[in-house]
Order: structure tokens, then sequence, then C-alpha cells
């Protein structure tokens, strides 16, 4: 259903006015009533074209003593309020006001064309009044039934000793001139480092309009007018190029002079020289920011949770350890600047989520979490190894694998509260929260799984995905990897070996040495462009 719209004020006026004085045929004769005191009125004739109104400039001119001229060969008419100078077009909706003295022009827009008859000019009432009464000091208020005008006196309005500002190009700046009725004391000129220029003029009253018509170019780029019962406050923005705001004494004229001074050539260069010395050094900063210094390894599970059981029993807790331990190693000895962050070194318990929490606060860059895998059957034939990013489970058998890591816990104190469900929502907020490091755990996993597979006789199932609580809160690029399954024989020796282990840890050693080399050789030309 449609909702009943209620008549506009505005067009319910309308209305009445159309009716009440003229049948609607196209430009007919109405008239207006200029009430110039309140004892004091005349009349001027319009237009009704179409339902709008139109006022007689001609006459208006006239019969309130304005100077005015008609140009029959540009069909211009213009009359002159005070020091305004406004100028009407044929069929042209813009009107052109100039302040006279310092021959600053703004342009009005009226939302119909200025009509002619013969050599009359019309324009729109409803526009019309309300632009005559921000020309008008003493004020214009329109009655619309009665269609009569109000002039309020010239005698109640503000009297302005700021009148204008013009702005002139000199050879090394510009020159502000506010231009003033009277002489007026120090006046102060501040200019900011941030590109405001403040100018406050005491016991000073500002023709905002006016003001507000300043042509600006070059280096200025805005002017803002704050009037105040004491003072005036004109607020500059210049461009940044200018240097200084100096106020110069003239003793000769009433106005207020502002020499701006812009940068010499060689002072510019100097300033852009510091720029890009500036600009070289955060991107130093920034390259340093992100360079792969900080290395966190995981050690899986420990203490009271030890993780899968192999065929001969061997913990999953001891072989992570093992490995994670002969991994940093490798990393101190040989990459020089390294840190190197273990969550734990020795058998304890630490809970999922301490373990990226360890991680963000050392400033970690990469994130490994170690660990080794199990089939509920023992012994059974599945081998090799995984790595794994954090994202939802693909297969069943990935899916698994995450449930089994997550159970961990359940080992812990109040995980309901701590642990949400990785529901496909979380998903999509964890993946969020990680989309700055996505792309860099998949590319290091790539690498480290090629390494692994060329530097150890394991056999590589691959990179996957599933969704691992110990990954969830890494501020760092991250990645699992299962080392091999604790429930096939032949793996648990190897994983259980020294030698085994010491295979294991050299591989990821490479592979992490690899993807640092790739990846800061990518930081440092990135950098540079
Ligand atoms: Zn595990």
């Amino acid at each position: 259903m449609n909702p009943v719209r209620p008549f506009s004020s505005c067009a319910a006026v309308f209305f009445l006015v159309v009716t009440g004085l003229s049948s609607p045929v196209s430009a007919d004769e109405i008239r207006f009533r200029i009430k110039t005191s309140p004892r004091d009125s005349v009349e001027v004739t319009g237009l009704d074209t179409a339902g709008v109104p139109y006022i007689c400039l001609n006459e208006l001119a006239d019969v309130l003593r304005f100077p005015s001229a008609v140009n029959d060969t540009v069909k211009k008419f213009e009359f002159r309020i005070s020091t305004r100078r406004i100028k009407f077009s044929r069929n042209n909706p813009f009107l052109v006001v100039t302040d006279v003295p310092t021959n600053a022009s703004s342009v009005y827009q009226l939302p119909q064309p200025v009509l002619q008859r013969d050599r009359k000019y019309y324009a729109p009432l409803f526009p019309f009044v309300s632009f005559f009464d921000r020309m008008w000091a003493g004020g214009v208020s329109l009655d619309s039934l009665s269609l009569t005008m109000s002039l309020g006196s010239f005698d109640d309005a503000p009297e302005f000793d700021i009148t204008g500002v013009s702005i002139e190009r000199k050879s090394n700046g510009y020159l502000i001139i506010i231009h003033a009725l009277r002489k007026f004391g120090e006046v102060e000129a501040w200019l900011k480092p941030d590109g405001w220029l403040f100018v406050t003029i005491a016991n000073a009253k500002a023709d905002t309009f006016a003001l507000s018509r300043t042509r600006l170019f070059g280096a200025i780029r805005n002017l803002l007018t704050f009037q105040s019962p004491t003072s005036v406050q004109l607020t500059f923005k210049v461009a940044p190029d200018v240097a200084q705001a100096e106020v110069i004494n003239e003793p000769e004229s009433h106005d207020l002079l502002i020499a701006l001074r812009t940068l010499s050539p060689p002072e510019k260069e100097a300033i852009e020289k510091k720029r890009q010395q500036s600009i070289q050094e955060n991107l130093e900063k920034e390259r340093n920011r992100w360079k792969l210094d900080v290395i966190v390894i995981d050690a899986g599970h420990g203490g009271k949770d030890p993780g899968a059981l192999g065929v001969a029993k061997t913990k999953e807790k001891d072989i992570t350890l093992g490995v994670a331990l002969k991994l940093g190693k490798f990393l101190e000895k040989n990459l020089k600047g390294v840190k190197v962050v273990y969550t734990r070194k020795t058998d304890a318990f630490i809970e999922l989520y301490r373990r990226t929490q360890i991680a963000n606060e050392a400033g970690g860059k990469l994130f490994v979490s170690i660990h080794c895998n199990s089939l509920e059957r023992k012994p059974s034939r599945a081998r090799g190894f995984e790595i794994y990013l954090l994202r939802p489970g693909k297969t069943e058998e990935a899916i698994e694998i995450a449930e089994r890591e997550n159970s961990v816990i359940q080992l812990e104190e109040g995980y309901e509260q701590r642990y949400q469900k990785l529901t496909e929502e979380n998903f999509i907020l964890v993946t969020m929260a990680q989309s700055a490091y996505v792309k860099y755990s998949e590319h290091f996993a790539e690498i480290a799984a090629e390494a692994m597979e060329k530097n150890s006789t394991l056999k590589n199932s691959g990179v996957k995905q599933a969704g691992f609580y110990v990954l969830v809160g890494a501020s760092m690029p991250n990645v699992l990897v299962e080392t091999g399954y604790l429930s096939n024989r032949t793996e648990e020796k190897f994983l259980k070996s020294s030698a085994g282990q010491t295979k294991i840890a050299e591989a990821l050693y490479n592979g992490i040495k690899q993807y640092k080399e790739i990846y800061e050789k990518a930081l440092s030309e990135g950098s540079r462009q």
C-alpha cells in the first residue's frame, strides 16, 4: 500500500498564491507590495509563468533607488546595492555579484533562469527573495500569501568594518589584503606548521557573506571566517610550501596586509630530500619489522598430556620435544640474527591457547607446531608426514586428526569457555583475523613439505587443512606438522630414534631457511619500489 503523502507546506502556499491572484495562463501580470518601512510601501509588477511568480527587477531597482542599467546588446541588467553590483542575464540562472572595491566576483544560482520581456528583466520570486535577503544588510522577509516583501532598515543592520579579502600573487609568495573601513591596531597572524594561518582582528565586524565569496587561488586554498561578539577570526588553509606569514604595516591604508613567503627552489629541494630520507628510514623500519627474526617452535603436548601413543607405547610428547629442541639448535647455529622461542623446552603441560600467546608476545614471525600422527588401529600401515594449514577440514581423515589433537583441551580447566567450537562462522572470523598471514602460511607449508621430502626418507602426504585449536590465535604465519605415524611400527622406530629426529629437524630447518631467503628477498625488493 502506498503511504499517503502530505502536501509540503511550500507547495500549499504556492497553490494559494496562484489561484488567488491570477488564472493559470502563461505570463499573467501580478503585483507585489514592497514595504520599505512600517508605514511606507510601494508596488512593483511581476509575471506569473505557469504558476511560478517572477518579480520585475528594473521596477524593484527603481522603487528602491538602486543605481541600475540595461545592456540591450548582451541582454543583461544590473543594479547596485551598497558596494555590490549584481548582474542578471536573460535566460540564465546565474547571477554575478561583484564587490566593487575589491572587484572580487562570485556567482549565485537561481533554480529558474532570469526572464526578459521588452526591456524588463524578471527573477523567480522565492529564490530571489532569499538571495536578496543576503544582499540587503537589514534583511528581507516575504509574506507569500499577500505577496508582500518587507525590507529591514539599513540603519538596524550591523555595520561591517571588514568588507572583504583579496589575494595577490607576488614574486616570492602572496599578499593577502583584508579590506577594512577603518584603521585597526595590532593584528596577529599565526601560521601553524600544519598549514593553517590564523588572523585575529579584535573589535571588528566582518561581512562574512562577502568574505565567503573570496576568490582563492595559488597557495591559498580555503578561508573560514568566524565572527565572535568581540573579534573576527580568519582562518586560511595554505599550501605546504608557504614558509612564513608576516603582517605588513601600511600607514597609508586601512587595509590589513599579510605577506606569505613561499619556499625558494633550494629550500623546497632540501625539504624534499629530507622527506625522501624519512620515507627510506620508515621503509627500513618497516622492513625490519617484517624480518623473519623470531621463529617459534611449538613441541606438541607435554606433561600430563602424552599425545598419541605408538605401537610400542612411544609417547608423542617425547618425540615432539626431541624434534623441537633439535630444530631449534639448527636454527640457532645456522641462521644468524634469528631468535628461537620455544613454547616448552621440558616435559611440561602447556595449554593450547597459551602456545600462540607465547608466540605473539615474543613477536614471532613464524609458528611451527610439531606433532606425530596415529591411527586407532595399531599397528597399521599408514605412514608419511603432513603439513597442516588452519582451515576448515576438507577430508574425513583431516577432520579426525584435528579432533584428536584438539581433544587435549579437555585436560585444561575451564576449556569450554576458552575455546569456541570451530563452526563455519567461527572459521570465517579466524580466517579474517589471520588473513594477513594466510598467503605466507601456505607458501611456507609448500616449501617445508618439499624440503622434508627431499631431506628425509619420509613419505610426503602433502599440505592439508584442518581446524587445529593450537593455530587459532597466531598473529603470524603458522603451520602444524604431523611428522609421521606412531601407529606404524617402522615409522615409530624412526621417530623415536635420535637419528630420525635429527633428520626431521634438519629437514624442517632446511624448509625454514629456504622460506626465509625467499621471503626476505621479496621483502627487500618490495620495499625498494
Ligand atoms: Zn599431537
